[in-house]
C-alpha cells in the first residue's frame, strides 16, 4: 500500500475538510456600499477627491510626498522611464525573475532592457551582475522586490548613485513592504505599483507611481493625463513639455475606493503574512534539500505576494517540481510553479536579439537553474495558521517518500 495520496495513500486533509484560502479579490458590504455612493455621486474620474484621498494615503503610507494613480503597473513603470528622460539608444537593466512589463516599459519608451542575473537566495536582482552590466547607455535601473522578498536596495543604491543612474523601483509584489524603516519605493527615484486583480491590494486593474521629486511627479502626471497638470480643467490646457508625448493612462474613483479601504488593513494583512511565513519557514526548515527565499536584509515588515520553496537539494535530482507540486495537491493543497520564470523565456516575451541583450553572456545561469526548482503559494494562502501546519505536513510527507514520487513520475511519462 502507497503511502501517498497520488498513489492512492490516505491524504493529510480530509476532503470535505477543505484548508482555508483567503477568497480573492476581497469583498465586502461596507465597500459595496460606498462604491454606490460613488456611482450616484458622478465624480468618476478626471481627479476626483476619492482618487486624490487614495493618492495621498498610499504615499503617506509608504513615504513620500507624491502619488500618481494610473491604469495599471505597467503604464506606471513606462512613464516613470519616460519622466527620467529615457528614451531611443538608452538601456534599462532589469532581473532577470520578473513579470514581462519590467522589461517591456523599457522598450516602450524606445530604450532597450538588459537582463541581469538574481541572487540565488533572495531571487532578486543581483548588485555585482547589475553593476557589471553598466555601460555608458545605462539610464535606469528597475530592481524588483520579487515574490517575498525585497532587492537590496542598500547596495544597489549605492551602485547606481556611483554611476549617477536613477533606480525605479518595480514593486507590483510589494504593497506594504518596508525596508530599513522606510516604505519600499521611496528609495529609488520612483515606486512603481500593480493593483492587478492577483496582487497583494486588487482594483482589478490599477497601478501607482509614488516619488518624493516634485518635477518627476508633475512629469508622471502630465504622462498619464494626456498633458493636463494636476488640477487644470480642460477648457485651461498648456503644452506639455518639449518632447513629452502624453497618454491617457487615466484610472478611475471606483477603483481608487476598493483601494483606500484595502490600505486600511494593510499593515495587519502584512503582519499576517509575515507571521505565518516565518512560522511556514520553521515547520519547513528541516526537510532535506528543501529551502525557502529568503526575505529581503533589512525588510522589516517583508510584503508578500507569494512564498516561494526551493527544491535545489540533490535528493530532488530527477525530480519535477510539477510532481511534487501533483502530490501536494492530492494530499489536500497544490503549491504551483509561479507564472514569471526567466522572463525572457515567457512564450509571450518576444523581443529579439538586438531589441534586448544580456547582463553579460547570453542567458541568466542563476535564474535558469533555480526558478525550475521552484513553487510557490500565493499570499491568499498566508492568511490562515491552520493551513500553513497542514501544508507543512504535506510537505514533510511528500518529501519522505521520494521513492514513491519518482516511481508516481515514471508512471506519467510512460
Ligand atoms: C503584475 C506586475 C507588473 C505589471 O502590472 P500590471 O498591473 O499587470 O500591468 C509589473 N511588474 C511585476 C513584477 C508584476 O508582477
Amino acid at each position: 500500500m502507497a503511502n501517498l495520496a497520488i498513489l492512492g495513500g490516505t491524504r493529510v486533509v480530509p476532503e470535505n475538510q477543505p484548508l482555508y484560502v483567503r477568497p480573492w479579490p476581497p469583498r465586502d458590504e461596507a465597500t459595496a456600499e460606498k462604491l454606490k455612493e460613488l456611482y450616484m455621486s458622478g465624480q468618476w474620474s478626471f481627479n476626483s477627491p476619492m482618487e486624490q484621498e487614495f493618492e495621498n494615503e498610499f504615499a503617506k503610507y509608504h513615504g513620500t510626498k507624491y502619488a500618481i494613480f494610473m491604469a495599471n503597473g505597467t503604464t506606471t513603470l513606462e512613464c516613470s522611464l519616460a519622466a527620467l528622460g529615457v528614451g531611443p539608444g538608452d538601456e534599462v537593466i532589469v532581473p532577470a525573475l520578473t513579470w514581462m512589463a519590467t522589461a517591456l516599459s523599457a522598450f516602450y519608451v524606445g530604450a532597450n532592457p538588459v537582463i541581469v542575473d538574481i541572487d540565488p537566495k533572495t531571487l532578486c536582482m543581483d548588485p555585482a551582475a547589475m553593476e557589471a552590466a553598466i555601460t555608458p547607455r545605462t539610464k535606469a535601473i528597475i530592481p524588483v522586490h520579487v515574490y517575498g522578498s525585497t532587492a537590496d536596495l542598500e547596495k544597489i543604491l549605492a551602485i547606481a548613485d556611483k554611476h549617477g543612474i536613477p533606480v525605479v523601483e518595480d514593486c507590483a509584489h510589494m504593497q506594504g513592504g518596508f525596508w530599513n524603516g522606510r516604505g519600499v519605493g521611496s528609495w529609488g527615484k520612483v515606486g512603481s505599483f500593480s493593483f492587478q486583480q492577483s496582487k497583494t491590494m486588487a482594483s482589478g486593474e490599477g497601478g501607482i507611481c509614488i516619488t518624493s521629486d516634485p518635477e518627476l511627479a508633475e512629469k508622471i502626471y502630465l504622462l498619464k493625463h494626456i498633458g493636463y497638470s494636476r488640477g487644470v480643467k480642460q477648457g485651461q490646457a498648456r503644452h506639455a513639455p518639449e518632447g513629452l508625448i502624453c497618454h491617457n493612462y487615466r484610472a478611475t474613483a471606483f477603483q481608487a475606493l476598493i483601494l483606500l479601504e484595502q490600505l486600511k488593513g494593510l499593515h495587519d494583512l502584512i503582519e499576517t503574512y509575515g507571521k505565518h511565513a516565518r512560522l511556514l519557514t520553521d515547520l519547513t526548515k528541516d526537510i532535506p534539500g528543501l529551502r525557502i527565499q529568503e526575505p529581503g536584509r533589512l525588510a522589516n515588515p517583508q510584503g508578500y505576494y507569494s512564498f516561494h520553496f526551493i527544491f535545489d537539494g540533490e535528493q530532488y535530482n530527477g525530480i519535477d517540481v510539477k510532481t511534487i507540486n501533483a502530490a501536494c495537491t492530492a494530499e489536500g493543497l497544490g503549491i504551483p510553479n509561479g507564472t514569471h520564470g526567466p522572463v525572457y523565456k515567457h512564450p509571450l516575451f518576444n523581443l529579439k536579439p538586438g531589441q534586448f541583450r544580456f547582463g553579460t553572456g547570453n542567458n541568466c545561469p542563476v535564474c535558469e537553474k533555480i526558478f525550475p526548482r521552484t513553487l510557490g503559494i500565493s499570499h491568499q494562502v498566508l492568511t490562515d495558521e491552520n493551513t500553513m501546519i497542514k501544508l507543512a505536513e504535506i510537505l514533510h510527507k511528500v518529501t519522505s517518500n521520494l521513492d514513491e514520487l519518482r516511481q508516481y513520475q515514471a508512471s506519467q511519462n510512460k
